[in-house]
């Protein structure tokens, strides 16, 4: 099954992770505890012996048993039940009366620490009894003048550490589920408490839709990362609100630029139809209704290219294009348009620089900046259309002597549908997407585009594009 609460999770891992430390904590304080109780016991066997040894070189009469206790307790701190030593002559024979022990080791002195003893080595052993606890041993040699005179065995029952180590594993064993137990429940809460917030985020998140995308997550102003995930969060919906705005916006334009020429094309045909007519009065009607239709498919053409722009699927039949001949062959293309208008068209410094670009798409660029110059110049206003070449940019300049727009206006005139009141007013024909348009098909060639005008003495759109390489 999986887990799909984060606090459970946590929770899982906390506790786990808490119950491995535990254990291991708690093995290595169980091999610490039994490391120092083993040495203590050998040091203690060490310094029994030694008293042993030099008790016996000093002097021959037999140690009493009192004597024994007391280094026990000397080293021990009490004097334990089980407790041996054993006095060998140095071929290994038991010395009876010696030390008159009441509990002297049935375990017969082993070989090999008969010989160390005879080396003048000490050796520890541990004797696991069959059914009487396990012993620790020293057997110690008595020297005297570089001589073994004796060998002693010192031995003392385990059973003690046993215990102490028995108990701490008891205990350890009683505390372990205690522990867990708390930190289990510790972990929950805590993971809940932390986690609080971020149930607090969802279900605020969950109330905003695209209808009150308004609406904000809280954000605590401590700059934890809780905050820092609102406000991310809250920025996302900022741009998501903004985004969702101007597509409704972009919706409402682009239908009331359908509806205008639809509503005509409709009104049109229907006082057409009110009676029968002359062939040459249809013959009218439909070549206006033809007019309407191609405003239509402009627009409709015009909307595709800036979807497929913003879907970044504007296809680009690159080649080497002239910029200088292009322009030239546009403006002489232009001409009849500017003498309806009683604009004067002309070029002017037509450097010839070649950039890689779509030729259809940068005539369609140009022609839109120069058919707005002529439109919106009054009688007898100039347009003129210049190429330069820049450090690496064709520079295409157009500017005209119409009205211009303020500053204010020129940060929204690329807007789509965007139009200044005066030009919607004297120009009841356009549809505010030329400029969009243009600015859509210099971004796919990479280049720049910016307008600049003193309102009431003409304008300037200038357009870079990079040239080719080779140029
Ligand atoms: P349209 O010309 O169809 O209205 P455009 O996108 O080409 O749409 O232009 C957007 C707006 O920018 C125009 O409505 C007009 O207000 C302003 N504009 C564009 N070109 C010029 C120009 N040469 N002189 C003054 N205003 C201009």
């Amino acid at each position: 099954m999986r887990v799909r609460s984060i606090r459970l999770k946590l929770t899982f891992w906390y506790t786990s992770l808490l119950t491995l430390t535990c254990l291991l904590l708690g093995g290595l304080s169980y091999g610490l505890l039994s490391y120092s109780l083993n040495r203590d016991i050998d040091y203690a066997l060490r310094g029994i012996a030694d008293v042993l040894e030099t008790t016996m070189q000093r002097r021959t009469e037999t140690i009493l048993p009192a004597e024994i206790d007391d280094m026990f307790r000397q080293f021990f701190g009490f004097s334990p039940l089980e407790r041996h030593i054993d006095f060998f002559n140095p071929s290994g024979q038991r010395q009876r009366g010696q030390g008159r022990e009441k509990s002297v080791l049935e375990v017969p002195l082993s070989e090999a620490a008969l010989q160390a003893a005879a080396q003048g080595q000490q050796v520890f052993e541990t004797i696991e009894g069959e059914n009487s606890p396990a012993l620790r041993v020293l057997t110690t040699p008595v020297m005297d003048n570089g001589r073994v005179i004796n060998v002693v065995r010192v031995g003392m029952s385990l059973e003690n550490m046993h215990q102490t180590k028995k108990r701490f594993l008891l205990i350890m064993a009683g505390l372990l589920p205690i522990t867990l137990l708390l930190s289990g429940g510790g972990g929950w809460l805590l993971a809940g408490r932390a986690l609080r917030p971020i149930d607090n985020m969802t279900r605020s998140a969950n109330r905003i839709s695209a209808e009150h995308l308004t609406q904000r997550l809280a954000v605590s102003g401590s700059d934890d990362e809780l905050d820092r995930l609102a406000r991310t969060i809250n920025d996302m919906l900022d741009r998501i609100d903004g985004t969702l705005q101007e597509m409704r916006r972009f919706s409402a334009d682009a239908s009331h630029e359908l509806q205008t020429p639809l509503t005509i094309l409709k009104g049109e045909i229907e006082v057409a139809l009110l009676k029968q007519r002359e062939p040459s009065e249809y013959e009218q009607v439909l070549h206006s209704c033809l007019e309407e239709i191609d405003r239509i498919n402009k627009l409709v053409e015009g909307l595709l290219l800036l979807a497929r722009a913003d879907a970044g699927a504007l296809k680009l039949d690159l080649q080497p294009v002239d910029v200088a001949q292009m322009a030239h062959k546009l403006c002489d293309q232009l001409q009849p348009l500017a003498l309806q208008h009683e604009v004067e068209l002309h070029y002017e410094d037509l450097d010839s620089v070649i950039v890689d670009g779509d030729e259809l798409q940068l005539q369609r660029m140009l022609s839109n900046l120069i058919d707005n110059g002529i439109k919106y110049s009054p009688a007898g206003g100039q347009v003129t259309v210049s190429v330069e070449k820049g450090n690496d940019h064709a520079v295409i300049m157009v500017k005209d002597s119409g009205p211009g727009f303020s500053a204010e206006e020129a940060e929204k005139i690329f807007d789509r549908f965007h139009r200044a009141p005066q030009a919607r007013q004297q120009h009841s024909k356009g549809s505010g997407l030329g400029l969009s348009i243009a600015r859509s098909i210099v971004l796919a060639h990479r280049g720049d585009i910016k307008a600049e005008s003193v309102a009431g003495n003409g304008s300037t759109f200038t357009v870079l594009i990079p040239c080719l390489e080779s140029n």
